[in-house]
């Protein structure tokens, strides 16, 4: 998920406000287990979740285990 996070710490006293390039931080955060992502590390599912490289396989483990269990079994 995106997050806008005002980090601002007391910059210029006063703050320059809306210009001031800490008070509007685009943050990514995995929908999953929340962490903090980098943009470009961040995967979109067909959910329109937002995980993180670590959830998104565990997503495809479990997906995969579940065909597994459906068992194509076709001996
Ligand atoms: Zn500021
Ligand atoms: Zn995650």
């Amino acid at each position: 998920m995106k997050q806008i996070t005002d980090e601002c710490v007391s910059c210029g006293l006063p703050c320059l406000g809306n210009s001031c390039p800490n008070v509007n931080v685009v943050r990514w955060y995995c929908d999953d287990c929340g962490d903090e992502v980098e943009p470009e590390e961040l995967y979109v599912t067909e959910d329109d979740e937002e995980l993180c490289q670590d959830c998104l396989l565990n997503r495809f483990k479990t997906v995969k285990q579940k065909i597994n269990e459906g068992g194509y079994n076709d001996d």
